[in-house]
């Protein structure tokens, strides 16, 4: 079977937010298949609702032999095995994966949107990405993510995390 490349992002707000990052990442290497790209890990302001506490977020690249959709479930899998509870929409996680890319491809279905619908509004997506994939281009705007950053007007707060061993 044919490797793909996805992109994945990485988010958590609760608990210790980097042991679940790197956790999720050990289990993506074990379950899905081998990290390719890692870009910074950065602070970001919560999204959606007030009030809660800011994110982590890292973008990582793997290649995977697995399809698409197993992918999805084999991440949302590792949310759960990593203690994330379904609440509200938009509520307090230990653990975020989101599909952002993979390869080229154009998904829509009732487990899995690709490319991620968000992705072109938010900086918390488009800097990491940005650091490990600046040229790929987006197959629905047809943009680098250097340009889609560049056109992206969102203004919460994003900082690189320098020291997060
Ligand atoms: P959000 O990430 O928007 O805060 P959730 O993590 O709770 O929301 O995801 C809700 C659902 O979104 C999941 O059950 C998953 O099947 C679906 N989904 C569709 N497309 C994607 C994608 N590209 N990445 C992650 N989840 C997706
Ligand atoms: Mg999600």
């Amino acid at each position: 079977m044919a490797t793909t490349t996805a992109y994945i992002l990485l988010g958590s707000n609760l608990g210790n937010r980097i042991a679940f990052i790197h956790a999720a990442i050990n289990e993506i290497e074990k379950q899905c298949g081998q990290l390719i790209a890692a870009s910074s890990i950065y602070e970001t302001e919560a999204w959606g609702v007030e009030q809660q506490p800011p994110y982590l977020n890292q973008v990582i690249a793997i290649t995977t032999s697995l399809l698409p959709e197993q992918l999805m479930q084999t991440l949302l899998d590792i949310e759960l095995q990593l203690g994330r509870k379904r609440t509200k929409r938009f509520a307090e996680r230990t653990i975020d994966l989101d599909i952002l890319l993979i390869n080229n491809l154009i998904i829509y279905t009732s487990l899995l949107t690709v490319p991620h619908p968000a992705m072109q509004q938010r900086k918390f997506v488009l800097l990491p990405l940005q650091e490990i994939a600046p040229q790929i281009i987006h197959p629905l705007t047809q943009l680098s993510i250097t340009e889609m950053l560049q056109a992206c007007t969102d203004t919460l707060r994003v900082e690189k995390i320098e020291n997060h061993t």
